[in-house]
């Protein structure tokens, strides 16, 4: 089999002339179909696996036969065509891409190359967008190349071009690297997610190319980026690349570029497989693993530890069906097992799942607590030898796990040195806590000692209350803020550490995560001991000491953040919560609420509960941030001067009303009434309480203020347990979602009062659910739900139907407002880069109709279904197999 490709120059013409015939035709090539990307099959190092193709550029000229990139590709910049043919080639990758699917085939990424002249000839960003869009291509599954010899030049813009790729959630690779000089310059200001290393290191395989490849590999990373080696034409170099860990590799030893659909790469698809989205999201963690960097190792010349190995023993093992299997294992690991009379890896594999032995027990329990643990150790006797396995937690997807092993074999008993626990402590404190900070409070600044929650990195500030007050701003979850600062208060910390009566406070506050999300964290601050002598204390933390010691001199305090694993923690911060706002709720019983400036300030401030007051017309006068918050206001002009209904917040606002006629024409107290309201898009559960405001002896207006049971009953775990709401995406169910319904025909029927439903379809949702998992699937419906209740907010209702089918109630909206409602929701959604740190691309589809219209459900149901179907005919990236569709779309 020839791999190469037979590159003649074409025909007779001169090279001038060849040029000026591309410059001349680029319109006719397209038109004709002349030019056409090939695909160059990328294959996963771990798995040997397909996990990728990259399209390239063919010219097949009627006159002058095949024509390769380096000769049109120069001839295109020159005349400034090039966004044509590269536009051509976007389009072409993702028509074949949904052509792929409708013949039921698996797929894998794609990525295709950009020019630099792309950004400035078009805009090239929206010429990918439009593609995706019409061939229904998840984001996730396109990679822009950009060679990195292009980069140097305009950094700053090129920058903000490929920013915009990558937060529409596209992956940006670097392609070329280490072939132009500034290579390392570019990676400091660009996240890339993979690079793609110059096929000229392999060309020149010399010890040096080889030193240079790990270090690269090294590099990445530590920088987290994928790591792909191209022009991959032997053995020997897919053994290399291997050793040292790289992800991905092309080159000719897998395949040339080729048509997708040649027997060539029908046969090589069959033969090596083709890695699926889940495997690919397993893989790529374990990919992501460094087997270098975990040890020191010497790279110089002419040293004895030549095959770029760490001198620490590591292996990649996976467990799977109740099984361990050693995916990847380095040098030591293997001579460490002979060390102990264990001779090849298949021997070690074989005692370790022999269920007759307690170390292979051992390991079972091992693995079952480390998802949770994500660090675990196990200390085991082999005939004179104590050996200590480390192991750490890499990924866990499809009942498989892979774990990152290290085995300590060589320490004979009684060797064992003092400065292993104290590694061993050190690791447990680091695996414990996502961060830790010391503050030092008599001066007043805040030094961090470890961790990625990023305090004082990310404001490049140390300075305490300025870090204090710029996290609580950017990272801490609004309804907590105040919370924050007051536990964080400088003047209070060492008193309220004291206070306590342990060495440490706690406290939950929820952070904002990377996808966007908020987490619960635990909050520690410990008091470190002031007097560094003291031996006794110091004895029982000598092996507990940080990587540089503190200094001891004044007041500090150690800040240790960890995640909340267990729904204990949970539960007591409900309750915590619970009393506070008891605690509140007597406070405004104590009757002259509003001459008392203390308590009512207090009020005022409180996280949990909605104060509010209004006039004798019910109109609003006043309301406390939390109930601006709660209702997503962003100033208190906003609701001033209008009543319930005005707002819109209740589906029948009659017993409200009644309600507070009772307290402004009688001087009723109102207490704790259960109640309703729709906010932003749910309908929540509340319960209220109103009080008369006299002045001069006459009532002249009301002082109310309620608490949101569910808020409540979410914190404390119990949500799931009520019956109206989805426990998947937080909106209403099916239940919940009839119920709105009927209440909402009971007003048409009684009060001639329309509403519309709006049925949304998520349509790449089985797609994404397949290809990520289902407890992905749920993070994108709770994400879905999240985004339509902003959409929806206070006067609209959404409920969750069940998998991929959403419905949006709504009271008094024209056509032209509810079709406006339609485009935004599909825009919206389809405009979501990722979740949960992940990419992925959401295709809606919205159709509305209104009850008076119709005046049946069923109906109204059915009108949303067909104009669904219209708009589905109108859109490419949609097939027509009716309502199946959505599994096909990957
Ligand atoms: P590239 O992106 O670095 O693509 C890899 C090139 O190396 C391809 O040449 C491929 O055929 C070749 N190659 C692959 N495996 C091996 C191997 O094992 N050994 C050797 N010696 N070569 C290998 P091709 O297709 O001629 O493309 C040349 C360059 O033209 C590409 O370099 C890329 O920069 C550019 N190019 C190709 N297609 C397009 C396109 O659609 N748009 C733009 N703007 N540039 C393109
Ligand atoms: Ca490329
Ligand atoms: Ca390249």
């Amino acid at each position: 089999m020839d791999l190469m490709e037979s590159r003649d120059i074409a025909g007779d013409a001169t090279p001038a002339q060849l040029r000026n015939y591309i410059v001349t035709h680029i319109d006719d090539a397209i038109d004709g179909g002349w030019i056409r990307p090939y695909y160059q099959p990328v294959v996963r190092t771990l798995t040997g696996k397909l996990c990728g193709v990259e399209a390239l550029a063919r010219w097949d000229d009627p006159t002058y036969g095949m024509l390769f990139p380096d000769t049109f590709i120069p001839a295109l910049e020159d005349s400034r065509l090039i966004h044509l043919l590269d536009s051509s080639i976007v389009r072409q990758v993702c028509k074949q891409y949904r052509e792929c699917v409708a013949r039921g085939e698996a797929t894998v990424p794609i990525s295709f190359n950009l020019s630099r002249l792309d950004f400035d000839l078009c805009d090239i960003f929206s010429v990918v967008e439009k593609a995706a869009h019409d061939y229904g291509v998840p984001r996730h599954l396109l990679n822009i190349e950009i060679t990195e010899s292009v980069l140097g030049q305009d950094t700053a813009l090129m920058i903000s071009h490929m920013g915009k790729f990558h937060d529409a959630g596209y992956q940006v690779w670097m392609d070329d690297f280490g072939s132009g000089y500034s290579s390392l310059n570019i990676l400091k200001y660009f996240d890339f997610d993979e690079l793609k290393i110059d096929m000229e290191f392999l060309n020149r395989f010399g010890e040096k190319s080889k030193t240079i490849l790990a270090s690269v590999v090294d590099m990445a990373k530590k920088l987290e980026i994928q790591t792909l080696a191209e022009g991959v034409e032997t053995d020997e170099h897919r053994t290399f690349l291997r050793r040292i860990g790289c992800e991905k590799m092309q080159g000719y030893l897998f395949g040339k570029p080729m048509p997708y659909d040649c027997d060539e790469f029908v046969e090589l698809r069959d033969r090596i497989g083709i890695e699926s989205t889940p495997e690919r999201l397993y893989v790529s963690e374990i990919g992501a693993m460094n087997m270098l960097t975990l040890s020191e190792r010497d790279l110089t010349a002419g040293n004895s530890t030549k095959d770029y190995v760490t001198s620490m023993s590591i292996a990649t093992v996976e467990f799977s069906d109740g099984r361990f299997k050693v995916l990847d294992s380095n040098r030591v690991f293997r001579e460490g097992l002979a060390n102990v009379g264990i001779t090849s890896v298949e021997e070690a594999e074989r005692r370790i799942n022999d269920q007759h032995r307690p170390v292979a027990r051992n390991a079972r329990e091992l693995v079952n607590r480390i998802e949770e643990t994500k660090f675990a150790r196990l200390d085991y006797v082999i005939g004179d030898y104590a050996c200590v396995m480390r192991a750490r937690h890499i990924t866990s997807r499809g009942g498989k796990i892979a774990l990152l092993v290290s085995i300590d074999d060589t320490i004979k008993l009684g060797e064992r040195r003092r400065h292993d626990s104290m590694f061993d402590m050190l690791s447990v404190m680091y695996d414990m806590y996502d961060h830790v900070d010391i503050i030092h409070l008599d001066e007043g600044y805040i030094e961090p000692v470890y961790g990625n929650i990023g305090l004082t990195k990310q404001f490049e500030v140390t300075e305490f209350d300025r870090v204090t007050e710029l996290f609580a701003e950017t990272e801490v979850y609004a309804r907590d803020r105040e919370r924050y600062m007051q536990f964080m208060d400088h003047d209070t910390m060492i008193e309220r550490i004291d206070a306590g009566g342990e060495n440490y406070i706690t406290e939950f506050f929820r952070l904002r995560q990377s996808g966007g999300d908020y987490a619960w964290k635990m909050y520690i601050l410990i008091r470190i001991p002031e007097s560094p002598d003291a031996p006794d204390e110091l004895d029982s933390l000598a092996s507990f000491k940080l990587p540089k010691p503190p200094d001891r001199s004044g007041n500090q305090v150690m800040l240790c953040i960890r995640g909340v694993l267990n729904t204990h923690e949970v539960v007591l911060r409900a309750r915590y919560d619970e009393s506070f706002s008891e605690a509140a709720v007597g406070l405004i019983d104590d009757t002259p609420i509003m001459t008392d400036g203390g308590k009512w300030r207090a009020l005022m401030r409180d996280n949990d509960i909605n104060v509010f007051w209004k006039d004798r017309e019910r109109r609003f006068v006043g309301a406390n941030n939390s109930f601006l918050k709660y209702y997503g206001f962003t100033s208190v002009d906003q609701i001033i001067g209008k009543t319930d209904e005005d707002m819109g917040w209740h589906i029948d606002p009659a017993p409200y009303q009644k309600d507070e006629f009772r307290v402004l024409e009688e001087g009723e107290h109102i207490e704790n009434a259960a109640g309703k309201c729709i906010v932003r898009g749910e309908v929540r559960d509340i319960i209220a309480s109103k009080h008369p405001v006299y002045r001069g002896g006459r009532i002249v207006g009301l002082v109310g203020y309620f608490i949101d049971v569910e808020d409540k009953l979410g914190e404390s775990g119990m949500l799931e347990e009520l019956p109206v709401r989805d426990p998947i995406t937080g909106v209403l169910n099916y239940t919940g979602l009839e119920s709105a319904t009927w209440r909402y025909v009971d007003m048409y029927q009684r009060h001639r009062v329309d509403f519309a439903m709006v049925s949304i379809n998520i349509e790449s949702f089985q797609a994404i659910n397949k290809g990520f998992g289902p407890e992905f699937g749920e993070k994108v419906l709770r994400r879905i739900g999240d985004e339509l209740s902003d959409i929806a907010g206070n006067q609209r209702v959404v409920g969750h139907v069940y998998a991929d089918r959403f419905v949006i109630l709504s009271q008094g909206e024209s056509d032209e407002e509810l079709k406006e409602l339609c485009n935004e929701i599909e825009q919206r959604l389809i405009a979501i880069p990722q979740v949960d740190g992940m990419s992925c691309t959401i295709y809606a589809l919205a159709g509305f109709s209104r009850f008076s219209e119709l005046g049946d459900i069923e109906e109204m149901k059915r009108r949303n279904r067909d104009q669904r179907l219209e708009r589905r005919k109108q859109w490419p990236g949609a097939t027509d197999d009716g309502d199946v569709i959505t599994s096909s779309l990957l």
